[in-house]
């Protein structure tokens, strides 16, 4: 959909930002620029809109150059979200979602109702309508600049690391809170990060930038991970990229196994429960995890690991092994429910399994 060909983009009396980028991006799909700051990612992005203009090459969307269509009906097509919200401090949440809509001439109440919708289509109450960007939480912020982003319900959303500048709780739950309105949207977005890990759970690909503005790879977030092109990529992909891998084989295959449980009843003191040699599982009444019991049982409960929830992947199903004190990683269903137990050495043979089925099909 969009086309990157053979572009270059030079500022005055400096080496080459972006060096000969040539790429396509996929309709509906989340492209992500990933690399360390000053390759070239910001100046590509602006570069789709003509916020900046290329030294040579041409970028086409559907076919058409962008240099052929004037810059600003160009930038209204396409949504833009930035690091700083960048709303108009004056204005109220309502009236910055709105902008788009009155530059395109839609009526004030069509576009007031609009906004309130939007809001709620990015977590917000329409009640947040009435304040000002200073009243909110930098995490607010930015779902106000994603909702005025989407206003005009543009094809493509250009996001230059939107989620950079709260803190890693918030930025989580915005990265889901994409995740989920791209379900429903599927717009085509180009989606700026510093962040590989970002990068790889965001994007359906994964274009990684190297210093001067060269295209290092451009692959599947599993490809990246599993096979870096070079020892640029393999660097800035970090050490723990193995691990991370995980992330993209199904947890299905590994074997849930009995455990031991105890009923507990909330109200009661913790210590008295529990009976067997090795730790028992303290369930509640509708047989939800709520901690563990120690062989020696002197202590009372032990906080548990993080969970292994039906549907995720090895990764997780690894980190609930690895993180439980028992060490042995708590499978759950759907409700929240116990499915049995789950241990780092069977997750590691299904891993084993698994590369031994793809050695054996190379
Ligand atoms: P990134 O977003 O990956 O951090 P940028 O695209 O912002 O990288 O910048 C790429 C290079 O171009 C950097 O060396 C930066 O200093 C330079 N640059 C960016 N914008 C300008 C500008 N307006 N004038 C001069 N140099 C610029
Ligand atoms: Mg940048």
């Amino acid at each position: 959909m969009i086309e990157f060909k053979g572009v270059s983009k030079t500022y005055q009396g400096n080496p080459p930002a972006v060096d000969g980028l040539s790429m396509g991006i996929e309709r509906g799909k989340i492209t992500v620029f990933v690399g360390p700051s000053g390759c070239g990612k910001t100046t590509s992005l602006r570069m789709i809109n003509r916020m900046v203009e290329p030294s040579g090459g041409a970028i086409t969307v559907d076919g058409r150059d962008v240099s052929t269509v004037p810059a600003a009906a160009l930038r209204r097509s396409m949504g833009y979200v930035m690091q700083s919200a960048g709303l108009l401090p004056h204005r109220t949440v309502n009236d910055n979602v709105a902008t788009v809509l009155r530059l395109n001439r839609v009526p004030r109440s069509q576009a007031r109702r609009r906004a309130a919708e939007l809001l709620e289509v990015v977590g917000l109450s329409a009640a947040m309508g009435k304040r000002y960007p200073a009243q909110l939480s930098g995490g607010q912020q930015q779902r106000v600049g994603v909702a005025r982003a989407l206003a005009a319900d543009p094809p493509v959303l250009l996001m230059d690391e939107p989620f950079s500048a709260v803190d890693p709780v918030v930025r989580a739950e915005l990265q889901q809170e994409l995740l989920r309105l791209q379900r429903d949207l599927a717009k085509t977005i180009v989606f700026v990060t510093h962040d590989i890990d970002e990068a790889t759970l965001l994007g359906d690909k994964v274009a990684v930038f190297a210093t001067g503005g060269r295209l290092a790879q451009y692959a599947s977030p599993e490809e990246i991970l599993r096979a870096p092109v070079d020892d640029f990529v393999a660097a800035f992909v970090g050490r723990d990229r193995g691990f991370r891998h995980l992330s993209f084989s199904s947890g299905a295959g590994v074997p849930i196994r009995p455990v031991d449980t105890v009923v507990l009843d909330p109200a009661l003191p913790h210590s008295m429960a529990g009976n067997s040699d090795g730790w028992t599982l303290a369930v509640d009444a509708r047989n939800r995890p709520m901690g563990w019991l120690p062989p020696a049982r002197a202590t009372g409960l032990v906080p548990g690991g993080s969970l292994f929830r039906d549907g995720e992947s090895l990764r997780g199903a690894l980190d609930a092994a690895l993180s439980s004190p028992a060490g042995l990683g708590v499978a759950v269903d759907d409700d929240g429910a116990l499915r049995g137990v789950v241990t780092a050495a069977e997750v590691l043979a299904v891993i084993e399994a698994g590369r031994q089925l793809r050695e054996g099909g190379a």
